[in-house]
């Protein structure tokens, strides 16, 4: 059984043949794709010795040696084009990080769907997406523990996103759900705070205090 979050990427998968899931760690999530019967094949990549030891031994003690190949690479060098990978997944990362190892071999793409996970970074990791090809087609917001995690499947296509799409996620901000709301005052009660502590220090004239009160009228707009 996975966590509500690695559980709520596994469902975002539409591969029925092969995923490639990049920064695997444990390969929790190619396991379960394959036990569960949704995907034939998976390719887990890892860049570390040690996470993928953890791969492996995750693949080996539930006996899926023949359906799950597990690789020591740098994010999609762990894919060759004859792989026929329908979905790529990273998760669990910063949203630079994932920006970067997608830009890194722009040459095997365009994949017919990634699904992302990103920790951070959300707003400049959908504006990659739509510089390179990619339209953002669905999003998922869920809860883990105290934190709050977006999930965003794109696919190959063309797009346009305001800045307010970029920030707050085209269609999270459409649905504005609990967890959004949440996530969202949340992030405005922590900038409140910042921006007490600026005028506190005698900086209420900054640059840096204006760029925090324009982010909180922002949310506030967002959240109203
Ligand atoms: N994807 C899993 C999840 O969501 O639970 C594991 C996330 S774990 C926090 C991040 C993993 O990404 C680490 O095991 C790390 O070694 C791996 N990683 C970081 N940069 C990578 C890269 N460029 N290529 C492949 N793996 C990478």
């Amino acid at each position: 059984k996975l966590t509500p979050r690695l559980n709520a990427v596994a469902d975002l998968v539409n591969a029925k043949h092969k995923v490639a899931d990049i920064g695997s760690d444990h390969a929790y999530l190619a396991a379960f794709l394959v036990e569960q019967g949704r995907v034939e094949e998976a390719i887990v990549g890892e860049v570390a010795k040690g996470p993928l030891e953890n791969a492996k031994k995750t693949v080996r003690s539930q006996g899926l040696t023949e359906a799950i190949d597990c690789r020591l690479a740098d994010g999609l060098a762990a894919i060759q084009p004859e792989d026929g990978v329908e979905t790529v997944v990273i998760a669990g990362m910063g949203g630079l990080l994932i920006k970067k190892i997608l830009a890194d071999h722009q040459e095997l793409g365009p994949f017919p769907e990634l699904v992302l996970q990103p920790n951070t970074d959300q707003d400049a990791l959908r504006a990659w997406l739509v510089a390179n090809g990619y339209q953002v087609t669905k999003e998922e917001m869920v809860e883990e523990g105290i934190h709050r995690y977006e999930i965003i499947v794109a696919k190959p296509g063309k797009q346009e996103l305001s800045k307010e799409d970029l920030t707050f996620g085209p269609f999270l901000r459409q649905a504005a759900g609990p967890i959004f709301q949440a996530k969202w005052q949340h992030e405005k009660d922590r900038l409140q705070l910042v921006l007490d502590r600026l005028k506190e220090a005698g900086q209420s004239q900054s640059e840096k205090y204006r760029e925090v009160e324009e982010t909180i009228q922002q949310i506030a707009k967002e959240l109203s």
